[in-house]
């Protein structure tokens, strides 16, 4: 067991309707009279670019990010060469591929999230394709993290629900951090750990609220969000948010790349998990349900094969992370009986 880790966190957050209009003041002790390179998703509207370039008050390079792979983060570092800072404007992509590119340039990454899908918004981790592994690598939190609620709340709700369903799936990756400190006496950190289960709570506790994605309800699915990635540098490590559900998420990103999003596959996950952990996953379903987050596999087109499948082999996408799946170790029938009490096949 390590007795020493690093705690690094995001510094500054605004968060509130219409924030991005104090976006120039917000980079200032950054970018100061440098350029400011914004690693930005296909979807981001011109409303936001106009929005984002009049608080800037002088023009950022713009780089569009279509996918989440080296390619995009090397194309970010070059217009990025000689600039006071990266911004990621977008969801998912945008943001991880602008944290990569700012961590090995050692320039100060800020994270302006337009939708609130997954908790890479203030996490210290990059999820890319095309690595030697599929799963998130470590790099460095946002310095700050600007969420605007106007913005944030006409993200279509498929996007605000998979933010849902990654907050639940906190809930079982506790459970196999709680697993791998007894099993394996792997570092296990209360106080994180507490942290992310409370952000799981905002939906456990509230889904028919969180449901309506209305400006209070989606301030706090940021909130929570941004409480997750932080856990994680508390922690030091993804344990708190990442464990047995985002190995099978995993596992699907690799046989079912087009299939859902990162927090409907968690979400689907979680509910599986839960129950192979002998805790209440008919909860998670529900609440799931209640967000209108998907609950089966074919809801995202995933056949019952796949799932069948990534249950059998997702722990070994990465085997240094003791998980349920490590202890359970699930053959094809047993997978499959899962997957079917669960009502996800
Ligand atoms: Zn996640």
């Amino acid at each position: 067991m390590d007795s020493y880790h690093l705690m690094e966190l995001p510094t500054k957050v605004l968060i509130g309707d219409g924030v991005i209009d104090r976006l120039g003041e917000f980079l200032k002790e950054s970018a100061g009279d440098r350029k400011v390179v914004i690693s930005s998703g296909s979807n981001v509207t011109t409303k936001i670019r106009d929005a984002v370039e009049s608080a800037l008050g002088s023009e950022p390079a713009w780089v569009e990010v279509a996918a989440a792979d080296m390619e995009n983060v090397n194309r970010v570092m070059m217009a990025a060469s000689g600039s006071g800072c990266i911004v990621g404007v977008g969801g998912g992509k945008s943001v991880d591929v602008g944290k990569l590119a700012a961590f090995k340039l050692h320039l100060p990454f800020y994270s302006v999230p337009t939708s609130a899908s997954h908790d890479g918004i203030s996490s210290p981790f990059a999820s890319l394709k095309g690595l030697d592994r599929p799963y998130s690598i470590m790099a460095k939190p946002p310095v700050g993290i600007l969420a605007d609620i106007d913005v944030i709340s006409s993200a279509p709700r498929r996007l605000l629900a998979s933010g849902c369903g990654d907050l639940v799936s906190k809930l079982t990756a506790v459970k196999d951090w709680q697993l791998a400190n007894r099993v394996k006496g792997e570092y296990y950190g209360g106080y994180s750990a507490s942290l992310a289960l409370m952000s799981a709570s905002v939906v456990l506790d509230h889904a028919r609220r969180m449901g309506r994605f209305d400006r209070e309800s989606v301030r706090e699915l940021v909130e929570a969000l941004i409480s997750t990635g932080v856990a994680a540098g508390i922690a030091g490590s993804s344990r708190p948010c990442s464990g047995s559900e985002h190995l099978f998420s995993h596992y699907l990103d690799i046989v079912a790349p087009e299939s859902g999003l990162h927090g409907e596959k968690c979400g689907i996950g979680t509910i599986m998990m839960a129950k192979l952990h002998g805790i209440d996953w008919r909860r998670v379903r529900s609440a799931l349900k209640s967000v209108g987050a998907p609950v089966e596999a074919s809801q995202i087109g995933v056949d019952d094969s796949m799932v069948v499948e990534a249950l059998v082999r997702a722990s070994s996408i990465r085997p240094d992370r003791y998980t349920i799946l490590s202890r359970r170790k699930l053959n094809g029938k047993s997978a499959r009986a899962l997957a079917k009490a669960t009502g996800v096949i």
